[in-house]
């Protein structure tokens, strides 16, 4: 099977001669990682940030919730700011050149989730005053995606209110997420052929269970990106995690926990309706964060494929999950084309070397 990995660790040199020799295919990380795995002749791709740059440090250039209160995400900034959206495809122009190379994954096109901030407060944004002109340009209604927004926040913090009132200008809120996001996505793909057809254009994207709150749709990149790679990290166990499944179900249990008058089932219920999933026995939200079940993976993978069509769906897990070759038999059971692995680490890929061995090729 196809086994990749995520950078090769602060010696890349070494690195990438341990992954070729225990039959890696390919590695994804930065210019000089992806110089020494090109050197190792492994298969490289280069990654790219998406909504950050040094001339956008300041301020004036983060995203804001309802109330215009400024809020960090992911070292990101307003997802929809013009200049920082053509900063980051000239950084992938450049990126193309680079010869050698498989092709280019992007991470990071998309909005806050609710772990994506120092609170969950983030994930209320963004509705500064170019992202509603934007929704206006693009056929929204952006005061009514503010209201329902602050109405959500309110309901989620305790307020005993009727949601169901403000569910079409919730809907009106995601899919401006999406719009924007594919939007970018889109462009990402065109930049990366502009410079050179035969690249790959790839994505670090949401689960499934949690793409469509970020604004990431699969089935938007139907046909148009290359390689899909979504982030099925099921026991990260850093106290910061945005993506991670553990992580962000765990903390929007606590965020369902604030609204005092649902139940713990109707908790459940919610989380359900969002993710897809039946996620049983888990009322308690450091439960979840201690980890989901392993075949979860195979759940995600199979839903990934399925709204995937012919592209290459190559799942990123943990290297550090502790049921590792379940994992991988999960993820590929859910017919996945290979398997990615966050993060290399000299130890733990050394620790696996019989598993390697026996799966690669
Ligand atoms: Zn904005």
């Amino acid at each position: 099977m196809r086994l990749w990995m995520h950078g090769c660790g602060s010696q890349p040199k070494e690195g990438a001669r341990h992954l070729k020799e225990l039959g890696f295919e390919a590695m994804v990380g930065g210019e000089e990682a992806v110089q020494a795995a090109l050197d190792q002749g492994l298969q490289a791709y280069l990654c790219s940030g998406a909504y950050r740059g040094p001339a956008f440090t300041g301020e004036e250039w983060l995203a804001e919730d309802m109330w215009g209160r400024k809020q960090t995400w992911f070292s990101s900034t307003c997802p929809t700011r013009k200049e920082v959206r053509a900063y980051n495809l000239d950084t992938i122009r450049k990126m193309a050149e680079k010869p050698g190379i498989q092709g280019i994954l992007i991470d990071g096109v998309r909005f806050a989730s609710p772990s994506s901030g120092e609170s969950s407060d983030a994930f209320y944004t963004c509705f500064c005053p170019h992202c509603m002109e934007k929704a206006e340009k693009m056929g929204f209604d952006a005061k009514e995606m503010r209201v329902a927004a602050a109405m959500l926040y309110d309901f989620l913090h305790g307020k005993s209110l009727d949601l169901l009132p403000f569910y079409a200008g919730l809907k009106e809120w995601m899919e401006f997420r999406r719009a924007a996001t594919t939007e970018h996505l889109l462009d990402f793909v065109k930049t990366v052929k502009e410079v050179n057809p035969d690249l790959k254009a790839g994505i670090y994207i949401f689960a499934p269970a949690l793409s469509d709150l970020v604004g990431q749709h699969y089935r938007d990149l139907r046909g148009k990106m290359d390689i899909i790679a979504p982030m099925l990290y099921r026991c990260y166990p850093e106290k910061s995690g945005p993506a991670c499944l553990n992580v962000e179900l765990a903390d929007m249990l606590r965020m369902l926990g604030e609204a005092a008058h649902l139940t713990p089932q109707q908790r459940i219920y919610a989380l359900n309706a969002v993710t897809g999933h039946e996620l049983v026995g888990y009322e308690d939200p450091s439960e979840l964060r201690k980890g989901l079940d392993v075949s979860i993976l195979r759940r995600e993978a199979q839903r990934a494929k399925r709204m995937s069509a012919d592209q290459e769906v190559i799942p990123i897990i943990e290297l550090d999950d502790p049921k590792l070759e379940t994992a991988i038999s999960q993820t590929m059971a859910g017919g996945a084309d290979g398997v990615n692995f966050f993060l290399y680490d000299q130890a733990l890929v050394e620790k696996h070397r019989d598993l390697w061995r026996r799966i690669s090729g």
